[in-house]
C-alpha cells in the first residue's frame, strides 16, 4: 500500500484528501504545518509520495519542498497551491514533479497520484524478471537478496542494463566503465562479465540477463 504523507493546513481540504486518498486504499499521513511536515518526515518511516500544500501557515512551502529534497532527492512530490502559471513554474523549478492548482477535484488528484507513482516506480527501480535494479541507490537485487557487487561489477551491470538489447563492445564498455584512460587489455571485461554472471547466477549458455555476442561484446537481455 503505498504511503501518502499529505501537508495541508486546511481543516476542510485535509480532511476530504485524506478520507477520499484512504478509500482509495492508499495510506495517509497528515501534517498541519511546514513545522510538523518536516518533523514527521524526519521521525517517521519514508512516504511513497507527498501531496504539498504551498501556502502553509508558518512556511513557504517551496522552503518545506526544499528540505524534503534535501532529505531525499527522488521522493516524488506532488505541489497544490494557487492555480496562476507562475506558481506552477516555480513549483517545478523548486523541484516539485507536479503541480495541481487549487480549488481541484479529488479524482484528479488521484489521477496525479498515481501517475507519479508508477513513474517513480518505473524510473527508479527496473525489474528483469527475478532481478531488480535500483537505479539511484545503484543496487542489484536477485530473487529479492541484494547482491554484493564490487563498484566495477556495478557499473558494469547498470551500463549494461541501461539499453536493454543493444550490444555493447568491450571497447565500448571500457571506456564507459573503466575510462578512457585505461590502458589493460579488453580481456578483463570479460573477466569481469564471468564474475558478474557468477552473482547473477547466469548461465552463459542459457542466459537469462547478460548475452555474449560473438564477435561483437555483450548484450543484456530485454525486459
Ligand atoms: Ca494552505
Amino acid at each position: 500500500m503505498a504511503r501518502i504523507f499529505l501537508v495541508e493546513d486546511d481543516p476542510q481540504v485535509g480532511e476530504l484528501v485524506k478520507r477520499f486518498l484512504e478509500k482509495e486504499g492508499l495510506l495517509v499521513v497528515w501534517a498541519r504545518t511546514g513545522r510538523e511536515a518536516l518533523k514527521q518526515a524526519w521521525e517517521g518511516t519514508k512516504p511513497d509520495l507527498v501531496v504539498l500544500d504551498r501556502g502553509l501557515p508558518d512556511m513557504e512551502g517551496l522552503e518545506v519542498l526544499r528540505s524534503l529534497r534535501d532529505l531525499d532527492p527522488l521522493l516524488p512530490v506532488l505541489l497544490t497551491g494557487r492555480a496562476e502559471e507562475d506558481s506552477r513554474v516555480e513549483g517545478l523549478l523548486e523541484g516539485a514533479d507536479d503541480y495541481l492548482g487549487k480549488p481541484f477535484s479529488l479524482k484528479e488528484l488521484l489521477a496525479r497520484i498515481k501517475a507519479l507513482l508508477r513513474r517513480g516506480g518505473k524510473e527508479g527501480r527496473r525489474y528483469f524478471g527475478p532481478l531488480e535494479l535500483d537505479l539511484e541507490a545503484r543496487k542489484a537485487y536477485l530473487d529479492g537478496q541484494p547482491l554484493k557487487l564490487s563498484a566495477t561489477e556495478a557499473n558494469l551491470l547498470f551500463v549494461l542494463a541501461q539499453t536493454p538489447g543493444r550490444v555493447y563492445t568491450r571497447e565500448e564498455l571500457l571506456a564507459r566503465v573503466w575510462g578512457p584512460e585505461f590502458e589493460g587489455s579488453e580481456r578483463v571485461v570479460d573477466a569481469y562479465i564471468r564474475l558478474l554472471r557468477k552473482k547473477l547466477k547466469d548461465d552463459p549458455q542459457a542466459p537469462r540477463f547478460i548475452e555474449t555476442v560473438v564477435g561483437m561484446g555483450y548484450r543484456f537481455l530485454g525486459e
